[in-house]
């Protein structure tokens, strides 16, 4: 896929669309119902899934629908839900993960609750024994295990398995390198499950556990796009994450940029020419900057709560919990028709 041509235009302009991926690709079907041509140039020879999902919050599900319906019910057709109805309503849960080894993180005694359980051939026996790993780090080992441990039964898992996992587990572990720039030109580049068991060696056993499970093999860089300048210059325009890239610690880019789409598109959409263009961009410009360039801010806020660099938090739960609700409050209770009010207003 490296060119898309829509010919059904009803405008007598045309936009070129560079770059198909979530941003693109969302912006090209609005302008397409809007009746507007469109040409997507992608750089991709295909179209393939990327690194982890994409966690899409209210505010993203709310852009969809009146972009264009069939993406929203696209979108309810594939996406996948937190299981089991108390966790229908949860989009971030918060555990302690490390003691207090880099003097951010907060030291517990654990008990001996079993995390998993390991065969090994028996020295003696000459039949397998088998290995207890405990929350503590610990382990201990037995010729077998009766397993006592109730309607929440670990010994279960090492039976049937985690019966309420999905199929798939998709994990971004974060590690801020403090003081370090990135050096590659690239900003994926080639790791090691080893590396990556070393960077999180200090964590909670759970943590590892699932890390030495990954398949990934991959170290990606997070970068963010924090700046004043406009996202405009004539009739060039930057929508997503060229505009306004954040870090993924709000799970908000891609929302940004169905956001965009949604505006962009209405907009384009009630203009009746070429002439026009650039007074759309300028009211689009005045409307999302101010929005776009506060989520990279609170995704970078949000970053440090969770690491407990935020002074004013620390690693009180309580707090922690107050302090980043406050910022997906904000997120998603955006009102996506007054924004577009106050644009087709500034255009005049
Ligand atoms: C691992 C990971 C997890 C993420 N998780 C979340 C999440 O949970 N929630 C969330 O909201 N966001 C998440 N994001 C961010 C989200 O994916 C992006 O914000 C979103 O894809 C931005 O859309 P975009 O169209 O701006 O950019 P992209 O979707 O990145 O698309 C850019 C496209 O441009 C093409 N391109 C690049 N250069 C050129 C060129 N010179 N010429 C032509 N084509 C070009 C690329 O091939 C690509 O197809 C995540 C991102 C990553 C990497």
């Amino acid at each position: 896929m490296n060119e898309i041509e829509d010919s059904h235009s009803r405008k007598p302009f045309r936009i070129a669309i560079v770059g198909g991926g979530l941003g693109g690709l969302a912006l090209a079907i609005g302008l397409i119902r809007h009746g507007i041509g469109v040409h997507i140039y992608e750089a991709a020879a295909t179209f393939s899934e990327i690194g982890a999902g994409v966690a899409f919050g209210p505010n993203s599900v709310r852009a969809l629908g009146p972009t264009d319906e069939s993406t929203l019910r696209g979108y309810k057709k594939h996406a996948t839900f937190n299981e089991g109805p108390k966790r229908q309503h949860t989009f971030l849960s918060l555990r302690y993960g490390m003691g207090s080894c880099n003097g951010n993180g907060k030291s517990f005694s654990f008990s001996k609750a079993l995390v998993s359980v390991g065969e090994f051939p028996g020295e003696e026996s000459g039949v397998n024994d088998v290995r207890l790993h405990f929350i503590d780090r610990s382990t201990a080992t037995a010729s077998a295990i009766v397993g006592c441990d109730s309607i929440k039964s670990k010994t279960r898992e090492a039976i049937l398995g985690n019966i309420e996992h999905g199929e798939f587990i998709n994990i971004v572990a974060v590690r801020r390198k403090n003081g370090a720039t990135w050096e590659d030109g690239q900003w994926v580049v080639p790791s090691t499950k080893d590396e990556m068991l070393r960077d999180f060696g200090s964590w909670h056993p759970a943590v590892t556990n699932l890390l030495s499970h990954s398949l990934a093999q991959e170290e990606w860089a997070l970068f963010d796009l924090q700046h004043s300048a406009k996202y405009y210059k004539g009739t060039v325009y930057l929508l997503g994450d060229s505009a306004h890239a954040s870090t993924p610690h709000i799970g908000a880019s891609a929302g940004m940029a169905m956001e965009d789409a949604f505006l962009l598109s209405s907009l384009a959409g009630a203009i009746r020419d070429q002439t026009e263009l650039e007074k759309a961009f300028r009211a689009f410009n005045a409307v999302r900057r101010p929005r776009t360039q506060t989520v990279v801010e609170y995704s970078m806020l949000s970053g440090f709560a969770y690491e407990f660099m935020k002074d004013d938090v620390g690693d009180d739960f309580s707090r922690l919990q107050a302090d980043i609700s406050a910022r997906f409050e904000w997120l998603w209770h955006e009102d996506l028709e007054a924004q577009l009010l106050k644009a087709r207003k500034l255009m005049g």
